[in-house]
């Protein structure tokens, strides 16, 4: 049962609060339905889940016009510059910013819709080749120079770390994007709050509680595995 998925990753995100001496408010859990139906995010919407995670922004759209309005989309995949237009005023966050040009068209399409768009600049901080995202160097000059567009809010940083068997390796990841996080909060950049730390996935969600994450993304632990093949 999707259900009893669901009360355990809480359970692991509540214990995970308490070694760490945080506060399991300060945790959003956001459960990763892409590629699930309908059918299964109402499963998880009954237990008074609010917040989705999405990485391809035509089913992004599609849910969000399906689903009941209180629902918060977060658009959490690598995004493309011409589908920008299909997810603004419906997601409520884009973790996934990482050029200038992006945020650029971000910016355009926010003000076509008369909104201010938060967003999380995704940071690339194992250096991976197969990964998109911005080098830590480059992650304050980004910032500065996208706080600039006055239709985007930018509220914390993203990382997707690498895939591993064991949680611990991912660990020093996590606190170097904490500490990232943190000197950048102490410039006071306007326009830039930096709130939110999006990190940990199912493999790795409560090393990354134990490190600062103010919000975990986890799809498999919650609904299983996804099939690619249909
Ligand atoms: C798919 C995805 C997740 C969830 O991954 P699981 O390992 O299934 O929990 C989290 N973050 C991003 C960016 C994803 O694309």
């Amino acid at each position: 049962m999707l259900r009893d998925n669901l009360h355990q990753i809480q359970d692991r995100i509540q214990q995970a609060c308490l070694r760490s001496k945080r506060l399991p408010e300060e945790v959003t859990l956001i459960a990763v339905s892409k590629t699930k139906p309908i059918s299964m995010i109402e499963e998880i919407m009954a237990e008074q889940v609010v917040d989705f995670g999405e990485n391809k922004p035509q089913e992004l759209k599609k849910k969000y016009e399906s689903l009941p309005e209180n629902l918060r989309w977060h658009m959490i995949g690598h995004l493309q510059r011409n589908k920008v237009k299909y997810i603004i005023g419906k997601a409520c966050l884009i973790h996934s910013v990482d050029t200038v040009g992006l945020a650029q068209t971000i910016d355009t399409e926010a003000e076509k819709h008369q909104l201010i768009m938060p967003v999380l600049v995704e940071v690339n901080i194992a250096r991976e080749d197969s990964k998109f995202g911005v080098m830590q160097e480059n992650v304050l000059d980004f910032i500065k120079e996208i706080s600039k567009f006055p239709h985007i809010h930018v509220d914390g940083l993203m990382t997707i770390a690498p895939y591993t068997e064991n949680p611990e390796n991912n660990r020093k990841y996590f606190k170097e994007l904490k500490k990232l996080y943190v000197d950048i909060k102490g410039k006071n950049i306007d326009n830039v709050t930096m709130c939110n730390l999006s990190m940990g996935m199912t493999g790795d969600f409560e090393v990354a509680i134990e490190e600062g994450a103010t919000m975990v993304r986890v799809g498999t632990g919650i609904f299983g595995e996804r099939d690619y093949s249909i």
